[in-house]
């Protein structure tokens, strides 16, 4: 393509934005929340804690509305209970790695007492670099809104991580976030809900893990604040945080979704008081798209995922997933599903049908009318959803 031509391409492909695309969707405060009450959370305190330890009985007396589902939960089956013998280790090593450094000796730390001085967009582009150097797929900076920072610790899936439960969280010193993504395997994540799909699952949490730890190191060795955000030690909520540095939008999924890989992929961050240039956030069409296309919610084998429009959801209007019904069907089905991300346009392989996906906005409509009946022509449907506790028995991984 001519200089010219990509020169046309930037401005009618640039989808930069001045504000998030959630902005305009808002209608009050965000309450910081919690991150006790979040499912992740509370599946844990069954396994961590034990029923009988004045922790729980002091959470569920404090939170009744929880006590069933949570029960039910824990009584399930775990994940990855679907892979034969040789096969469940296979996410059990990475799982295990990613909590080893999600310890708070490894995600956070003391900055180096003298600051190396560096210009904020060389500043931005080294971080950048050693993270793409690291594994990361994807890369954007940008504020660190305080609304997005949990209240309280919740998570730590190893013995540390349970000695913090209900520390205040404080991240009022870092301003700037760096969000990454992590591209999940497009064959394995294609076999959910089966067992490889968790294996896909895992290495994304697993290099998220890797990635973040050492350029939150990096940074503090320049002399500054920083901490990283993954699997087992997150402070922040990390799809609105990817959102605001421009990685991609929020889909009726729930997930993010990126230009380049769709929803398959898995998110890290790390946040820092380095002054960094920041990326603006981006209108990928997405929200228009989400409304006409409705695959994922079709699709969905716990109908968790809303056909209908978006509600009003702690001061956002968003289309609220059930994650509740959806976690509830990873458990019968033994593993993650992945459905929702595959049957998504936006996940097809990088083709030239996946490089139609964002356009204009003034040819928005028919365009994505044209492009849903095209994936489901191209790809086929992904499978129909016959139910809650459907397990799809002709893709069992054996070896
Ligand atoms: S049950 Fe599967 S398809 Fe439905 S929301 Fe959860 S992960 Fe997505
Ligand atoms: S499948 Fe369709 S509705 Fe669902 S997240 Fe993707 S684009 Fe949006």
């Amino acid at each position: 393509m001519s200089r010219l031509g990509r020169a046309i391409s930037r401005v009618l492909l640039s989808r930069e934005v001045d504000a998030p695309t959630y902005e305009r969707d808002r209608v009050g405060d965000v309450e910081r929340w919690d991150e006790r009450d979040i499912m992740f959370a509370r599946k844990d305190f069954f396994r961590y804690l034990g029923t009988d330890s004045p922790e729980y009985k002091a959470y569920y007396e404090a939170h009744p509305e929880y006590l069933e589902y949570d029960t039910k939960i824990g009584n399930m089956p775990g994940l990855g209970k679907t892979g034969a013998p040789a096969d469940a280790p296979m996410f059990e090593t990475q799982f295990a790695m990613t909590s080893e450094i999600g310890l708070e000796s490894f995600v956070n730390g003391e900055p180096a007492p003298d600051k190396v001085e560096i210009p904020p967009e060389r500043a931005a582009q080294k971080v950048k670099g050693l993270a793409r150097l690291l594994g990361a797929d994807l890369v954007k900076i940008g504020p660190l809104r305080q609304e997005w920072t949990y209240t309280h610790v919740g998570r730590g899936a190893n013995r540390e991580g349970y000695l913090r439960l209900g520390t205040p969280i404080d991240l009022s010193h870092h301003s700037t976030a760096i969000a990454m993504a992590f591209r999940m395997d497009y064959r394995l994540s294609r076999t959910g809900p089966d067992f490889p799909t968790l294996l896909a699952t895992a290495k994304g949490y697993a290099m998220g893990a890797w990635v973040s730890v050492q350029l939150a190191q990096y940074i503090r060795m320049l002399g500054y604040s920083a901490r990283a955000h993954h699997l087992n030690n997150y402070q922040v909520i990390v799809v609105p945080v990817a959102v605001d540095c421009g990685l991609g939008e929020l889909s009726r999924a729930g997930y993010l979704i990126t230009r380049e890989f769709g929803s398959a992929i898995r998110l890290a961050v790390v946040t820092t008081d380095m002054d960094l240039t920041h990326d603006r956030p981006v209108d990928l069409g997405v929200q228009s798209f989400c409304e006409h296309c409705k695959l994922c919610a079709e699709e969905c084998p716990s109908r968790a995922i809303p056909m209908g429009d978006k509600v009003e959801y702690n001061g956002i209007k968003k289309w609220k997933l059930d994650e509740e019904e959806c976690y509830r069907y990873w458990h019968v089905a033994g593993t993650d599903c992945s459905i929702c991300m595959m049957a998504c346009p936006w996940t097809k392989p990088d083709n030239w049908f996946h490089k139609m996906m964002s356009v204009p906005a003034t040819i928005a409509g028919p365009h994505q009318a044209l492009m849903t009946w095209a994936d489901k022509l191209v790809y086929g449907k992904y499978r129909s959803a016959p139910g809650p506790d459907f397990i799809d028995p002709y893709k069992r991984y054996r070896r």
